[in-house]
């Protein structure tokens, strides 16, 4: 009984406990149900863990519990047949209803992998509720068990990692397994209703078990059998609708020993001592050919709505062994922190600590263009002369470049300058002999993802200087690196030259932030060409310097000898005087190891 149990000790201070029945042991869903019962009321919850719901009934009704707990239905499983039967078969007196969150958690012994697990062991409408998610697990059997709690404590004494339980967190703790996935239920709204109820003689000085006398928020249980005619449900449902009772719950099933006869489970919001109810009971006894009422009983509140949340498998437990992820650019990821490659052009090295400069026109347009330009250039410090001979023009009408006159126009300005010399293949067919004739063959930012272009020169010895598409990721630049890599040339040098974005203030953005980034994940150099990257002259001075300082390994500057008559990109070209004063600028600048 509700008892107050004297203490020891003076003064005397009434401890209230609460000794209560329900199916299955510490751990069980309806274990956490009734303690967090018994906290509500400042009462010590003394469990009585039985073996079935019948077992539930006898020890309530023998007087070995005060109190008695079943599930009778679920939000996702349905409704729990065996708690209605066994509440109708033994005269109680329901108290309460419980509506109870079943946040249910896939355990296992520490140690266990989700994808270890060969079987998983719970209670049947808990493993209905999770359908969905066992749905998605291959290779591993369900185990029905009484209880959740005893499925926890099953999994915990076996120590096997292939064995799991699905229960509740507090399960979890009290057995000292893991959560290898949480919110596994197939709705978050997995709500089990539960009803309280002790002896129908039950008294005593626990008045807070007492149902509420105002009829609050009653909700009565009913079940009832009709004839098997036309409309007898319709009847009845009438009946209670026409004296303004809400029905919340109609269940039906076949009425064993009455062939073609239904019960029906009716959940009815109201107390049957009000007095419509009375009403109603009497006209519905006419209608139907069986009437029993269950019981009346505290409605428990609505519960909150959530949604739906996808499952959590817990980190330390993936879903699935992780494959290590493949690396899509084996070649050109830098494996370590002194990984860094040097590309060798002659005698000059790119990358690996050195810091070099790029000048010349963007197209090669006569002799005297070019070997002013190469003599100028290496007069204040370029290391090597750039000039277009095959030009990637916009427009067809655009000057298209001097093609192989220009090559070899490049080629002697090399020669008398001493300069290497860099030039842009632009086709499958131009690879050999431009292999021939330059010292670094430059793919342009249009051909960034010509993959034949770029398989074409990584059969080449040549070193490539690879310029980022003006809509490349950094993803898709190591990408078409690997490309080149893969064919066997490791000599590959990265290129930033502005990427195309809504901006339109400059030619185009200038992506300094890809040089940290790509210093990170590669060990090729990487250069930055500002001169096509913002596309106005005056602004191509401050890129230069801020290019050095985040790291580039060098750069590439269009210089012209009179830019205004520049046949291509004259907007950009620099003079010799303004190259001459970015050089001076950039010496004053640190450079990243
Ligand atoms: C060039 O450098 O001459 C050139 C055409 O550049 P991009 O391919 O970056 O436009
Ligand atoms: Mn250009």
């Amino acid at each position: 009984m509700i008892s107050a149990q004297p203490a020891t000790g003076e003064p005397t201070v009434p401890a209230l406990t609460m000794t209560a029945a329900f199916e299955g042991i510490e751990g069980s869903y309806s274990h956490a149900v009734l303690e967090a019962y018994a906290g509500r009321r400042g009462v010590t919850f003394v469990p009585v863990g039985c073996s079935s719901y019948r077992a539930v009934a006898h020890a309530v009704l023998s007087g070995r519990a005060d109190l008695g707990l079943l599930p009778i239905d679920n939000a996702i499983a349905g409704t729990i047949r065996e708690g209605y039967d066994v509440l109708a078969e033994y005269e109680l007196d329901l108290l309460a209803e419980i509506t109870w969150r079943m946040d249910h958690r896939l355990l296992g012994v520490p140690g266990a992998t989700l994808a270890g697990l060969r079987e998983i062991d719970s209670h049947p409408v808990v493993l209905a509720e999770c359908g969905r998610f066992l749905g998605g697990l291959t290779d591993v059997r369900r185990v029905p068990v009484p209880d959740t709690g005893i499925a926890a404590r099953d999994v915990a004494a076996e120590g096997s990692p292939a064995r799991g339980a699905i229960a509740s967190a507090d399960a979890a703790q009290r057995y000292g397994l893991i959560e290898l996935a949480n919110t596994i239920a197939d709705h978050p709204d997995n709500f089990t209703r539960f009803i309280l109820f002790r002896a129908p003689a039950a008294l005593g000085p626990a008045s807070e078990f007492e149902p509420a006398e105002d009829f609050g928020v009653r909700k009565t249980s009913l079940v009832f059998a009709v004839a098997d005619t036309p409309g007898a449900l319709g009847r009845c449902l009438s009946v209670l609708g026409a004296h303004g009772l809400n029905v919340s719950k109609l269940d039906s099933k076949t009425r064993l020993g009455s062939a073609g006869q239904s019960s029906f489970y009716v959940d009815v919001d109201g107390d049957v001592r009000e007095e419509r109810f009375a009403d109603a009971l009497r006209e519905l006894s006419e209608v139907t050919v069986a009437l029993h009422v269950i019981g009346t009983y505290d409605a428990s509140a609505a519960p909150p709505r959530t949604r739906r949340a996808p499952v959590v498998v817990v980190d330390n437990a993936p879903a699935v062994t992780p494959k290590p992820a493949k690396n899509a650019f084996p070649k050109v990821t830098r494996a370590d922190e002194h990984a860094r490659a040097r590309v060798a052009i002659g005698d000059i090295v790119v990358g690996d600590g050195h810091f070099v400069v790029v000048g010349g026109p963007c197209s090669v347009e006569s002799r005297e263009q070019i070997l002013a330009t190469a003599e100028a250039v290496a007069a204040h410090g370029a290391v090597m002369l750039r000039g277009g001979a095959f030009k990637p023009r916009t427009s067809p009408y655009a000057f298209q470049g001097l093609g192989w006159e220009g090559v070899s126009l490049l080629a002697e300005a090399g020669r008398a300058s001493g300069l290497p010399i860099v030039s842009e293949v632009m086709s499958v067919e131009q690879v050999e002999r431009m292999a021939a004739s330059v010292d670094v063959l430059q793919i342009g930012a249009r051909n960034m993802q010509n993959f034949d272009l770029l398989k074409a020169v990584g059969k080449t010895e040549r070193p490539i200087l690879l310029k980022r598409g003006m809509a490349a990721s950094i993803d898709e630049l190591l990408s078409a690196a690997e490309y080149i890599l893969a064919e066997g040339n490791p000599n590959v040098i990265l290129c930033e030259r502005g990427i195309r974005t809504f901006e339109t203030a400059t030619r185009n953005t200038l992506d300094l932030s890809a040089i940290p980034v790509l210093r990170e994940r590669t060990h090729l150099p990487v250069m930055v060409d500002p001169s096509h990257g913002v596309g106005v002259r005056r602004w191509i001075g401050p890129l230069c310097l801020a290019a050095k300082a985040v790291g580039a390994h060098g750069l590439l500057i269009e210089v012209h000898p009179n830019p205004s008559e520049a046949k291509s990109d004259a907007d950009q070209a620099l003079t010799f005087g303004d190259f001459e004063r970015v050089m001076e600028a950039l010496a004053q600048v640190p450079q990243l190891a």
